[in-house]
């Protein structure tokens, strides 16, 4: 009679234990007997870690670190109205909060200074004609071409390494192998479009849950 049910006479629904074939009360989640739970307690069982698993879902989402959400219309204004500027801007408020995520990787600080002095300073050269300060001709050429040089190296640098920090921060809540290929997969994009591109996956990463848009 092990695990068969049968309806008894007042056709309620009784079970018999599966491992020592006792006979069962319909609702029982446990064998009084010998303590193997029956369909009904798996169910339940099932049903109450589902439900812790729920409480802890939300418990961490409540916890998780912020990270400003930009709208995809207002980051591609942003984006290609102020150009460079954006970026600058985004490292510098951007830093902080990836810095704080407790991972390995960092997004150097004096990297972001220098990315910025060096911006700033190659937006403004244009208006100096450093020949007036005795500067060679070919000097001066080239310190705006040595500028603009930082300017290219230091950004890249920039996105390569807010892009580490973003993926191992995401490998906590997947696997590393996925979260490199989900998060900024693109090399050529990062190249192209850094911070406005690293913003767009922090965007993607606050759909998935992995980010409180709180700031
Ligand atoms: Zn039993």
């Amino acid at each position: 009679m092990a695990g068969v049910l049968f309806y008894s006479q007042e056709g309620r629904m009784n079970v018999n234990c599966k491992s020592c074939g006792a006979p069962l009360d319909e609702g029982t989640e446990k064998c009084p007997y010998c303590g193997t739970l029956t369909d009904y307690g798996k169910e339940k069982f099932r049903e109450r870690e589902s439900k812790k698993h729920e409480d802890e879902r939300r418990q961490k989402l409540d916890n998780l670190p912020a990270m400003k959400y930009v709208a995809p219309g207002l980051l591609a204004v942003l984006y290609v109205v102020t150009g460079g500027i954006y970026s600058v801007y985004w490292y510098a408020m951007r830093l902080k909060p990836l810095n704080s995520l407790g991972t390995k990787a960092k997004v150097p600080a004096w990297l972001v200074g220098i990315f910025a002095l060096v911006y700033v300073g190659l937006c403004l050269l244009p208006q100096y004609d450093l020949t007036e300060y005795g500067l060679d001709a070919e000097i001066a050429d080239n310190i705006y071409n040595y500028a603009l040089g930082i300017v290219i190296v230091a950004s890249g640098w920039l996105a390569f390494m807010a892009r580490r920090v973003l993926q191992e921060y995401a490998a906590r809540f997947m696997d590393r192998t996925q979260a490199v290929s989900i998060i900024a997969p693109s090399s050529v994009l990062l190249g192209l479009f850094g911070a406005g591109y690293l913003q767009s996956q922090v965007n993607r990463m606050i759909k998935m849950n992995l980010f409180s848009p709180k700031i």
